[in-house]
C-alpha cells in the first residue's frame, strides 16, 4: 500500500495540513491525495465534526505577497485580517445555527421516538394478549397491524419476534427501539456499541451475539482477528473453493514437538498455509524447524482439526502390561536380601546358607557365579537369595524400578549392637514396605549378648517376637551354623505369609541385579525374573540396551533353556551394558526393542543435558558402570615423571564414596600416546595428562574417537576437578586455550637478554602477553612467561604461523634446539560442555 514513506507534504505545504486528518484515520498512508483521503474518511462515519475543522484551516491566504509595495501590502493584510476576522464570526454563527438546529432536529427526532416506542408498545402489549390466545396467527396479524399502525417501524417489527434486532445495523434509525423494554436498561448499551462498531460496516455485520455481548474494548480485538481469519477463508474459498467444502476434521497425534512440515502432513493441509498460520501467530518457522506441542496445538485448532497428544513414551506402550487374571497365578520363590551393618556377617551368613545347601560332593565352598543364587530348604520351599552389598545398592535399584526384595533378613552382631547402618538398613526396609527377618548373628561367640540387641531394636521400632512384636527373631551364627536352618524356616513362613505369586506363562520381566561388560562374553546382566518365563532366542529391551538372549547361565554356572519367576540368571546377548535395578521386559520384534532402547537413552540424555553442567567427565561418571554397584569413573594418567604419576594415582584412589570410585586404568610417564587414547576409548575414560602432553597422532585419534584429554599442571587441580566430578559439582573453570606452537631451530646467546630462541611458529600464533611451556619430547619442563618477542629486530605482539621470530623466557635459560614452545591463554568458562 505505502509505496511512499517520504515525507512529501513539504510539496504542498500551503494548502493542506494534510497530517490533521491522517492522525485519527490510522493505517492510511500519508501520500494519499487529499480528496480522495477525505472521501474515504467521510465513509465510515465520523466525517462531520473533523473534516469540517479541515476545512476551515485549508483557506489561508495572507501569504501571497509578491511585488507590492510595503504600505500596499501593509493594508492589504489589514483589509484580509478584517475579512478573516468577520469569515471567522460567521463561521462561528453558522455553527450555532447549526448547532441549534441540530439541537431542534434531536428534539423533533426524540418526540418521534417516544411517540413511536409508546405505539410499539401498545403493540407489545397487545401481542402478548395475542400470544395467549393462539400463537402462529397471532405474529402474522400483529406483523400487518405494526406495520399498519408505523410504517417507519415496520422492517423492525418483522424481524422483532425473531428476537434479532440486536444485529439490524441501523444507527440512525429508531426502528430498533420496539422491543427495549422488554431488553430493560442493556438496550442502551448496546445500541451504543453497535454504534462503534459501526465505524467499520463490514465487521459489525458479522458481529455475533457472544461477540457482541463480550467486553467492549475485547470484543473489538477479538472481532479483528475474526476479520482477518474469515477474510483468509474468503480467499481460500475464492482461490480454490475446494478447502472448505473438502474439510475432513482429522484427529491429529500431536507428539511433544514436532516439525512444521510433519504437522502439516497430519492435517493434512499445505505447509504454506500452516506457516502462514504460524506468521498470524506471530512465529516465524519453516518445514524443517521444529515446534512445541502448545504451538502446534494452536495451529491445528485454527486449522479446525482435533489435538490428541501423543508423548513419545508412547513407544514403552508395547510392553505388555496386562494384569494377570487370579487363575493363571502360580505361587513362586521369595526373594531376600540379607542387610546390616558392615561385619556383622552378612557375607558369611550367605556363603554359610548357600555352602549348607550345596549337593554333597561339592562341600568346601562353591564359587558363586553370580551375585544372586537360589536355595531348597528342608522342608522343601525355594528361595532365592540376592548378594547385593548394603542398603544404598537396595535403594539404588528401587529408585530405577526395581523392587526386587521381598523379605530383607536384618543382620545384626550380637556382640556388637544396632550401629547406624543398622539403622539406616531398617528405615529403607521399611521405605519398600518389605517384611523384615532379624538375625541376630555371632550366637557362638561368648560375649554374645542377643536380648540386648533385642531391646536396641525397640528404640527404632522393630519389635520382634521375643519381645512380643510381629518381627521373626532367630539366634543364628554363621561359623557354627547355629540356627540356620531355623532362618530358613522362618523365611518359608513369612514368604507363605506373603502368598507370593507370578504368571510364568506370559512374556517375561524382571529386573538387572548386577551387569558388567566381560571381555570373551561381551556384555552381561545378571536378571532376576519377576515375572513371566524368559527364555533362549526372547528378543528384550532392558534399560536403554536392548538385545535377544543368546544364552542364559543360572547360579551354578550351568546353561539352562529358560528361567521362570524368582530365578536369577546371567543373560548373554546384549548390545550394550545396562545397570543395576535396570527393568528388562521381553518384547515381541527386535525393531521395537531397539525402538524402546534408542527413545530411552534419548530420554536420559536430555535429562543429563537438561540438567546441565554436564562436562564429559561428569558424564563419564554420571555413565560410570555399576561394579558392587559402586559407580566407578575409570581414567587413564600420563605424567612427566614416575613420582608425579604415582602420586596421581594414589590421591585418585582416595577419591570416592559410597558411591563413587576412581579405578586407573593406566598409568604411566611420558606423552599420551595413540595406545592410550584408545585404552581410554574402550573404559569410556578421559585421560589426564599431568605435565605432558598428547603427541599429534594421539591428539588427531582422540578428536576423532571423543576421548577428553585434560592437562594438568598441578595435582591437586586435578584431584579437586575428579572430585567435583565425582559429587557432581563442577565449578566455574579455568581453561587455558592453546593458541600456538613454535618449535625451536636455534639458541642465540644475546648478552643483556641472555639465551634467545630462534623459533618458527607452527600453528596459531605466539603472542607476547600469552603464557607459554617449553615442552621437550611433549614433556612439560619450563612454564612461564616471555621476556621478549621478536621479529627481526623489532619487539612484536604477536607473530602468526609460517613465521621466524626470536623468544625469550622470563627468568629461565635452559631452551634447546627442537624444544617446542606451547602459547596459550587462560579464560574462565561455565563447565557445561
Ligand atoms: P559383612 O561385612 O556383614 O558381610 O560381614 P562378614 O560376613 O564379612 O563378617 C565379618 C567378620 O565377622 C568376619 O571376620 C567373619 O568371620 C565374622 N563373622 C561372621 N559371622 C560370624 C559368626 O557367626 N560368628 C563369629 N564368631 N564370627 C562371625
Ligand atoms: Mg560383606
Amino acid at each position: 500500500m505505502s509505496d511512499n514513506d517520504g515525507k512529501k507534504p513539504l510539496g504542498l505545504r500551503g494548502s493542506r495540513p494534510a497530517n490533521v486528518k491522517q492522525s485519527f484515520s490510522h493505517g492510511r498512508t500519508k501520500n494519499v491525495v487529499v480528496e480522495t483521503k477525505r472521501k474515504r474518511v467521510v465513509v465510515p462515519k465520523p466525517g462531520p465534526n473533523k473534516s469540517g475543522g479541515g476545512g476551515t484551516a485549508g483557506g489561508d491566504p495572507s501569504r501571497r505577497p509578491a511585488g507590492i509595495s510595503d504600505a500596499e501590502l501593509d493594508r492589504r493584510m489589514k483589509a484580509l485580517q478584517a475579512a478573516k476576522a468577520r469569515e471567522a464570526e460567521d463561521t462561528a454563527r453558522r455553527a450555532a445555527e447549526e448547532k441549534a438546529r441540530e439541537e431542534e432536529r434531536k428534539r423533533r427526532r426524540e418526540e418521534i421516538e417516544a411517540k413511536e416506542r409508546e405505539e410499539a408498545e401498545r403493540a407489545e402489549r397487545a401481542k402478548a394478549k395475542a400470544e395467549a390466545e393462539e400463537r402462529k396467527k397471532q405474529e402474522e396479524a400483529e406483523a400487518a397491524r405494526k406495520a399498519a399502525a408505523a410504517p417507519k417501524a415496520a422492517p423492525a417489527a418483522a424481524a422483532a419476534p425473531k428476537a434479532g434486532e440486536e444485529r439490524s445495523p441501523n444507527f440512525r434509525s429508531p426502528a430498533a427501539t420496539p422491543r427495549r423494554n422488554e431488553r430493560d436498561n442493556r438496550g442502551d448499551d448496546r445500541q451504543n456499541r453497535n454504534k462503534k462498531s459501526n465505524d467499520d460496516a463490514r465487521r459489525s455485520g458479522k458481529l455475533t451475539l457472544n461477540q457482541a455481548l463480550s467486553g467492549n474494548a475485547g470484543g473489538r480485538q477479538k472481532s479483528m482477528a475474526a476479520m482477518k481469519r474469515k477474510q483468509e477463508r474468503a480467499r481460500q474459498k475464492a482461490m480454490g473453493g475446494t478447502v472448505e467444502r473438502e474439510k475432513v476434521i482429522r484427529d491429529v497425534q500431536l507428539p511433544e514437538a514436532i516439525t512444521v512440515g510433519e504437522l502439516a502432513n497430519r492435517m493434512a493441509e499445505r505447509v504454506a498455509d500452516v506457516v502462514k498460520s504460524l506468521m498470524q501467530n506471530g512465529i516465524m518457522a519453516t518445514q524443517t524447524q521444529t515446534i512445541d506441542a502448545d504451538t502446534a496445538e494452536l495451529v491445528i485448532e485454527e486449522f479446525g482439526h482435533k489435538v490428541v497428544r501423543v508423548s513419545d513414551a508412547d513407544v514403552e506402550d508395547v510392553i505388555d502390561t496386562i494384569e494377570d487374571k487370579e487363575e493363571d497365578l502360580i505361587s513362586r520363590p521369595p526373594v531376600i536380601t540379607i542387610m546390616g551393618h558392615v561385619d556383622h556377617g552378612k557375607t558369611s551368613i550367605l556363603d554359610a546358607i548357600r555352602n549348607a545347601r550345596v549337593t554333597a560332593g561339592e562341600a568346601g565352598g562353591i564359587t558363586q557365579h553370580i551375585g544372586a543364587y537360589q536355595v531348597t530348604t528342608e522342608s522343601g520351599t525355594v528361595l532365592s537369595f540376592l548378594d547385593t552389598p548394603g542398603h544404598a545398592a537396595f535403594t539404588s535399584m528401587r529408585s530405577r524400578g526395581a523392587q526386587v526384595t521381598d523379605i530383607v533378613v536384618l543382620v545384626v552382631a550380637a556382640d556388637d549392637a544396632v550401629m547406624p547402618q543398622t539403622i539406616e538398613a531398617i528405615a529403607h526396609a521399611k521405605a519398600a514396605e518389605v517384611p523384615m527377618i532379624v538375625a541376630i548373628n555371632k550366637c557362638d561367640k561368648p560375649e554374645a549378648n542377643p536380648d540386648k540387641v533385642r531391646t536396641d531394636l525397640l528404640q527404632h521400632e522393630v519389635i520382634v517376637e521375643k519381645m512380643s512384636g510381629e518381627t521373626q527373631d532367630v539366634e543364628v551364627s554363621a561359623i557354627s551354623g547355629q540356627g540356620l536352618d531355623e532362618l530358613l524356616e522362618a523365611i518359608a513362613l513369612q514368604s507363605e505369609i506373603l502368598e507370593l505369586k507370578a504368571n510364568p506363562n506370559r512374556a517375561a520381566s524382571g529386573a538387572v541385579i548386577e551387569a558388567q561388560l566381560d571381555v570373551g562374553r561381551g556384555p552381561v546382566a545378571t536378571v532376576l525374573v519377576q515375572n513371566g518365563t524368559l527364555k533362549q532366542g526372547d528378543i528384550f529391551v532392558v534399560g536403554e540396551q536392548y538385545g535377544k538372549v543368546r544364552a542364559l547361565v543360572d547360579d551354578k554356572g550351568d546353561r539352562v533353556k529358560e528361567a521362570g519367576p524368582s530365578v536369577p540368571v546371567e543373560v548373554l546377548g546384549l548390545n550394550g551394558t545396562p545397570e543395576a535395578g535396570d527393568v528388562l521386559n521381553v518384547v515381541e520384534s527386535e525393531a521395537q526393542a531397539r525402538e524402546i532402547a534408542e527413545y530411552r537413552a534419548n530420554a536420559a540424555k536430555d535429562k543429563r543435558a537438561a540438567a546441565g553442567a554436564a562436562t564429559t567427565l561428569e558424564q563419564l561418571m554420571a555413565t560410570a558402570k555399576a561394579d558392587e554397584n559402586v559407580s566407578e569413573l575409570p581414567v587413564v594418567v600420563k605424567a612427566d615423571v614416575q613420582g608425579s604419576a604415582e602420586a596421581i594415582v594414589q590421591a585418585m584412589e582416595k577419591i570416592g564414596n559410597d558411591e563413587v570410585r576412581v579405578r586407573v586404568l593406566h598409568s604411566g610417564v611420558g606423552a599420551i600416546t595413540e595406545s592410550d587414547v584408545g585404552l581410554a576409548e574402550a573404559s569410556g575414560a578421559p585421560v589426564f595428562g599431568f605435565n605432558v602432553r598428547a603427541n599429534s597422532p594421539a591428539r588427531n585419534s582422540a578428536n576423532q574417537k571423543g576421548v577428553e584429554i585434560r592437562y594438568y599442571s598441578v595435582i591437586y587441580d586435578l584431584v579437586d576437578d575428579v572430585k567435583a566430578a565425582a559429587s557432581g559439582l563442577l565449578s566455574a573453570e579455568i581453561r587455558e586455550n592453546f593458541i600456538g606452537y613454535a618449535n625451536i631451530k636455534e639458541v642465540f646467546k644475546v648478552t643483556g637478554i641472555g639465551k634467545v630462541a630462534g623459533c618458527i611458529v607452527t600453528e596459531g600464533v605466539a603472542r607476547r602477553s600469552a603464557g607459554v611451556r617449553l615442552l621437550r619430547d611433549n614433556v612439560v619442563i619450563h612454564e612461564g612467561t616471555l621476556k621478549t618477542l621478536k621479529r627481526f629486530k623489532d619487539e612484536v605482539a604477536e607473530v602468526q604461523s609460517g613465521q621466524e621470530c626470536g623468544m625469550a623466557f622470563e627468568s629461565y635459560d635452559d631452551i634447546r634446539p627442537n624444544d617446542v614452545i606451547e602459547i596459550f591463554e587462560r579464560e574462565e568458562v561455565e563447565r557445561n560442555l
